[in-house]
């Protein structure tokens, strides 16, 4: 284990051609001082929790100390944003800091969002402010809980410092851990640019650090293609599966690892509602809960797009076909294992697909029913007055739907008891609703950090019962319906 000073730092990126980046310090919020700090995340890093010191993360990571081994840089980049291409994108208002090699030979990034202006800031400030702080700080730690792929962060540091939003808000940042910045945007900006042959350099720098498997493939490129669909279709499968709502999925938001990034105005749902949307300034609802795997196909062909110089159309145009089955399957393996059903055959199917019309023909909050639903032994699924009590209209719908789950749990084999254990492994009795959210970025700006502590650690492990937290479970308050989010969350 490591102090924070003497983290192992190898920045590849810093070493890629001069035009690729824009080599910038970070500007120093007021007063920076310590939030929250994850020491799971530091694991990654082999930093040494123990002896890192609050007053330290906030001098690294406020912006004011030069951390050994770092050279700040801000990536250049391009993107599709709400269907148009605006090619002065870039890392506006956070610098990669570098990347820090662990004794496992893992490569992590180290970006701090919130840094100040770069040559990419545009109109911004450079900043951000303590509630979308929090917000993607505590999102990417219930990512982890769900099990669905996201970058992380180390911590969360708040200032004195003051910037107009709604109104003035205090500025903070957060350390996002990854192994990976790059976007599908890094590759529009050469492809638009007709700089072929430093696209085909990038292409070769994601291969050898993310996909070195494909190096020896017959068609490396087409390999990584292939490799990132597959990945985009699972991870989009998984919002899908949990109610997540990512609110800007323009093509600079979309990772090549195929991590949820770049949270901004996201919603986990409540009542389950396909049509929701969860950004306010997204006027058209292009990024509708519902249209997301369409909308990732489409940013799948952006970026396909781009690798025409160098794969035959036809190749690529075949896996972009391939997706929307990929993504039904995933989706549908996703969902029937919520129910612990083990064969995903048409009758599983049959019963995912109609209870998930019912969902949406009642607004039920899935996430309460379905920890529900992983309580209730199977003899007992047909007169639980607990599972009734989700219905209003629908009460004879969902007793037919219990009977039919009830008829097909007794043709697997599982125990009872495993298969409600396996339940309670993937059905979650929390997610981080918008409310919860807004009560910790509450009490945060009366400068009490421990609620943000608090949901940290529930988010992080959200199916086993919290002692204190437990009203988290509870149906959420009628002023939730009303936060409203948008591009500044
Ligand atoms: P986003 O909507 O967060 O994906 O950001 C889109 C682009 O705007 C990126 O190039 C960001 O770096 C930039 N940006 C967003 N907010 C700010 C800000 N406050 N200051 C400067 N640039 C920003
Ligand atoms: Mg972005
Ligand atoms: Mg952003």
């Amino acid at each position: 284990k490591r102090r924070l000073e003497h983290l192992n730092f190898d920045n590849s990126y810093a070493r890629l051609p001069e035009s690729w980046f824009h080599s910038i310090e970070p500007q120093p919020l007021k007063h920076a001082h310590l939030i929250s700090f994850n020491p799971r995340v530091a694991e990654h890093l082999d930093l040494d929790a123990c002896q890192t010191q609050p007053q330290d993360l906030a001098h690294y990571f406020g912006g004011e100390g030069r951390l050994p081994g770092t050279q700040p840089l801000a990536m250049k980049y391009a993107g599709h944003q709400f269907g148009y291409y605006n090619p002065d994108l870039g890392d506006g208002r956070g610098v990669l800091l570098g990347e820090v090699v662990n004794q496992a030979g893992q490569r992590w990034d180290l970006h701090l969002k919130g840094s100040g202006k770069t040559a990419f800031s545009r109109f911004g400030d450079g900043r951000a402010v303590l509630r979308s702080s929090i917000r993607e700080y505590l999102v990417s730690e219930a990512m982890y809980g769900l099990q669905i792929p996201s970058t992380s962060a180390l911590c969360l540091v708040g200032s004195e410092s003051y910037t107009q939003r709604l109104g003035m808000e205090p500025c903070a940042m957060v350390l996002r851990v990854t192994p990976c910045h790059i976007r599908f945007g890094h590759f529009e900006h050469f492809y638009y640019q007709k700089r072929i042959p430093e696209l085909q350099q990038l292409l070769d720098y994601c291969l050898s650090r993310f996909y070195p498997q494909y190096q020896q493939a017959e068609q490396p490129y087409l390999a990584f293609f292939t490799e990132v669909a597959r990945r985009s279709a699972r991870l989009v499968a998984q919002w899908q599966s949990y109610g997540f709502v990512h609110g800007v999925m323009n093509t600079d938001n979309m990772s090549i690892l195929g991590e949820t990034f770049d949270y901004g105005p996201f919603t986990f749902l409540d009542a389950y509602d396909p049509s929701h949307i969860s950004n306010k300034n997204d006027d058209t609802g292009r990024y509708a809960f519902f249209r997301q795997p369409a909308v990732m196909l489409w940013n799948l062909a952006c970026l396909a797009q781009t690798l025409l110089p160098f794969i035959a159309r036809e190749a690529l145009e075949s896996i972009l076909e391939a997706f929307n089955d990929q993504q039904h399957t995933y989706e549908l393996e996703i969902k029937a294992q919520r129910l612990g059903l083990h064969d995903c055959d048409a009758k599983a199917a049959e019963l995912v697909t109609e209870l998930w019309a019912w969902f949406k023909q009642e607004a039920v909050d899935v996430t309460r029913f379905l920890a529900c639903l992983s309580q209730v032994p199977a003899t007992e699924l047909t007169t639980s007055v607990e599972l009734m009590s989700f219905a209003t209209q629908g009460k004879a719908r969902l007793q037919a739907w219990l009977l039919a789950y009830q008829a097909r749990l007794a043709q697997q084999s599982l125990p009872e008891p495993q298969r409600l254990a396996q339940m309670q492994a993937v059905n979650p009795r929390y997610i981080l609703r918008n409310y919860m959210a807004e009560e910790a970025i509450r009490a945060a700006t009366e400068g009490d950090y421990r609620l943000v502590n608090q949901l940290l650690a529930l988010l992080r492990d959200p199916y086993r019962e919290s002692s204190d937290l437990a009203h988290y479970a509870e149906p959420p308050p009628n002023w939730a319906a009303a936060i409203c989010l948008t591009c500044s969350s």
